[in-house]
């Protein structure tokens, strides 16, 4: 694959696995094993079977009509709100748990922004009976207060992350210094396409099941598998790399990667990654990431949680910097009229990090033909209290 990892573990030049030594033998481990393990024909007749009947894959591509109508366009959602759990998270931990499982490990961590990673690893550690530690920083932890519930429902600790600002990179760090503390035992389930290689691209295989489907679905319905435009928004950008992952080669396919600009891109209050930040090395990769001058790491912001994160995975870092895809931002303000839009035109409540993908439509044109695929990373349940609170329904 041209835009694929190369054997060192880099996209051009992101990627890599920037490590404490004490991790180096996970890290290893993982590195010689997951494609061994992911090849494995009993790995994946299980992987199959439970994105079926447990998750309840294929999610359905729908030709959403009256967004059609409204954008000039033939608009598709790719329903990852429809998976069980409530976005694109579990076909990630569903392949995690797997492997973990392969490699004998008896333990899990995991680190989560709005909860869904959290809740998705929570739940397949149920359906496996595996210990489950979930590190949550202590603001998303009250503004996500369904999902922490949830993940106790499913029998998981969760740990708050007081450190910092007290969301998803603290909780990331708290889940790396654990994995530091537990070598053997443990797998960290990572919840997107970033930390040291193998996990961004391990991650983008799991999700890549997103546009395998897709393009299946698109020559059923359209006649033609390629798309003219793959949108999808970013956080650490695993929805996005599922979307975009089967689409990379066909140079024609335009792909748009929607980041959060928060309160504005120069407001102070954002987390525009490709926008505001530069090169350097977060949390095991090399990658772009949002940092002051001396290379501390800048506090991100965005309304929601997903997307409340100041780096993107290398992969993605390295799309931006060749332009393979376009990186675009939506302010918060933007994202929930968005989403107030997509329910009462369509009758789909979004996750807010998903309605900034779709509010990247009212800024495009488009040729009456082109046809236009939007990952629906996630339903909007968890965000009902911000949503009601912006609104004041
Ligand atoms: C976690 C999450 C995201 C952001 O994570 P990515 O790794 O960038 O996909 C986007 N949408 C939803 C619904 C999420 O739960």
């Amino acid at each position: 694959m041209k835009y694929g990892v190369n054997e060192n573990g880099y996209y051009g030049d992101f990627g890599g696995a920037y490590i404490p030594e004490m991790l180096y033998p996970n890290v290893e481990e993982l590195r010689q094993e997951y494609i061994k393990i992911l090849s494995d024909p009993s790995f994946k007749a299980e992987f199959d079977q439970l994105l079926k009947d447990y998750v309840g894959r294929p999610s359905p591509l729908y030709h959403a009509k009256r967004y059609s109508e409204k954008y000039g366009a033939n608009i598709f959602f790719k329903r990852e709100d429809l998976n069980h759990t409530g976005s694109h998270k579990i076909n990630n931990a569903i392949g995690q748990i797997l492997l973990a499982q392969r490699l004998g490990k008896k333990r899990i961590i995991a680190e989560t922004g709005a909860g869904q990673h959290g809740v998705a690893t929570a739940t397949v550690c149920a359906l496996k009976g595996i210990e489950c530690i979930v590190y949550m920083g202590e603001i998303d932890m009250e503004r996500q207060a369904p999902n922490v519930a949830r993940m106790k429902m499913l029998g998981a600790k969760v740990v708050p992350a007081t450190s910092g600002s007290k969301t998803l990179k603290d909780a990331t760090n708290e889940a790396l210094r654990d994995w530091i503390g537990n070598p053997v035992d443990t797998h960290y389930i990572i919840g997107s396409v970033v930390g040291p290689y193998p996990y961004p691209d391990m991650v983008a295989r799991f999700q890549s099941i997103i546009s395998a489907e897709t393009r299946t679905q698109l020559l059923e319905q359209t006649g033609n598998e390629l798309p003219q435009y793959v949108m999808a928004c970013v956080g650490g950008g695993s929805n996005a790399m599922g979307m975009f992952y089967h689409f990379l080669d066909d140079e024609d396919v335009k792909l748009v990667a929607v980041e959060a600009a928060g309160k504005g891109v120069d407001s102070g209050h954002s987390a525009a990654t490709t926008f505001l930040g530069k090169e350097g090395v977060l949390h095991g990769s090399r990658t772009i990431l949002m940092q002051t001058a001396d290379g501390q790491v800048e506090e991100p912001y965005s309304i929601s949680a997903g997307l409340d994160y100041p780096g993107i995975g290398p992969q993605h870092a390295h799309l931006y910097k060749i332009n393979r895809a376009k990186y675009v931002s939506i302010t918060d303000d933007e994202a929930l009229d968005a989403g107030l839009l997509c329910s009462q035109m369509e009758g789909i409540i979004p996750a807010i990090e998903t309605a900034h993908a779709l509010a990247y439509l009212e800024k495009m044109t488009f040729q009456k033909s082109d046809n236009v695929v939007i990952c629906l990373s996630g339903r909007g349940d968890k965000d009902l209290d911000t949503y009601i609170r912006h609104f004041g329904f």
